[in-house]
C-alpha cells in the first residue's frame, strides 16, 4: 500500500456490536424494539416528545456500561500512527470512538452525549437525562433535544466529508448496512475520485458491488487485522 496517503473510514452500528450497543436493524427491523420512524424522526420528536427523549435518554444511560472494543481500539491506533492524512467519519452516535482515542473524526448522525437546541441551535455537551421542555443555556427557550439527526435532517460536516472523499486514496466501510443515505453514497464518491474501496462487514451490505473488495466477519477481529496490515506495508 505504498501509494496511499490519504484514508477515510466509515462507521456504522456494527462496529459497536461487540461492545453491547445494539445495530439499528435488530430483530424484526426494530432499533431496541422501537420502529424507526418512531423514535427517529422530526414528526415523532414533535408528537410524542416524551417517547423520543426517553429512547435516547436509555441509550445515553447504556453508555456507562460499555465499553469499546478491538475495532475501536485499532481505529484509535490508526488515528494516532497513521503519518498520512486520515478521517474517520461515525454514523453512530455512542461515544466509544473517542474513548478509544480517536481525535481525527466527525459524528455526522450527531451524539448522545450532547443536547441541541431547537430555538436557537447551541449545542452543550450533555451526560443526565434530558426530559422534553429543558431550558437552552443560551436563549432560555424550554427547547433543547437531542442531538440526534432525523431522518429528513442534513447531517453534520457534509463539506468536510465530501473534500476528504475527493482526496481519499483508500475508503474503508465498517459495519454499517448500507441503508441510509447519504454515508451509503460515500463509496462511490471516493470510488469516483480514484479512491481504492474495501468493506468490512458481518455480511455484504447494500452497496457491497461499489467495493473492490469485501472482507465478511466481526470487526472486532477483521478491523485489527486490517489496522496491522494498514501500518506495517
Ligand atoms: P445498521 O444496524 O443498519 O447495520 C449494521 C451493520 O453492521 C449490518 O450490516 C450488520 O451486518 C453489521 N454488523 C453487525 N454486527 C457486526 C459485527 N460484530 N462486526 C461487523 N459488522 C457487524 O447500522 P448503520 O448502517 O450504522 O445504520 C444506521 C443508523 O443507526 C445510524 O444512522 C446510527 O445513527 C444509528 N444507530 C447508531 C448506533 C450506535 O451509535 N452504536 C446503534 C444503532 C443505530
Ligand atoms: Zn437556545
Amino acid at each position: 500500500m505504498g501509494d496511499i496517503q490519504n484514508i477515510v473510514i466509515l462507521t456504522g452500528a456494527g462496529v459497536s456490536a461487540e461492545s453491547g450497543v445494539a445495530t439499528f436493524r435488530g430483530p424484526g427491523g426494530l432499533w431496541e424494539g422501537h420502529r424507526v420512524e418512531d423514535v427517529c424522526t422530526p414528526e415523532a420528536l414533535w408528537r410524542q416528545p416524551e417517547l423520543v427523549h426517553r429512547f435516547y435518554d436509555d441509550r445515553r444511560a447504556k453508555l456507562g456500561t460499555v465499553q469499546p472494543n478491538a475495532a475501536h481500539e485499532a481505529l484509535a491506533r490508526l488515528d494516532a500512527e497513521w503519518p498520512g492524512g486520515l478521517l474517520l467519519v461515525t454514523q453512530n452516535v455512542d461515544d466509544l470512538h473517542e474513548r478509544a482515542g480517536s481525535t481525527r473524526m466527525i459524528h455526522m448522525h450527531g451524539e448522545l452525549t450532547s443536547a441541541l437546541c431547537a430555538s436557537c441551535g447551541t449545542r452543550v455537551p450533555w451526560q443526565a437525562p434530558l426530559p422534553p421542555g429543558t431550558p437552552c443555556p443560551a436563549c432560555q427557550m424550554a427547547a433543547l433535544r437531542p442531538d440526534i439527526v432525523f431522518f429528513g435532517e442534513m447531517p453534520y460536516h457534509m463539506d468536510a466529508i465530501e473534500a476528504a472523499l475527493a482526496q481519499a486514496d483508500l475508503f474503508v466501510s465498517i459495519g454499517t448496512s448500507g441503508a441510509v443515505y447519504p454515508a451509503a453514497g460515500f463509496v462511490r464518491t471516493a470510488k469516483h475520485h480514484g479512491a481504492q474501496t474495501l468493506e468490512l462487514n458481518l455480511d455484504p451490505s447494500e452497496g457491497s458491488i461499489w467495493f473492490d473488495e469485501s472482507r465478511m466477519g466481526t470487526a472486532g477481529t477483521l478491523v485489527p487485522a486490517w489496522v496491522e496490515g494498514v501500518l506495517s506495508s
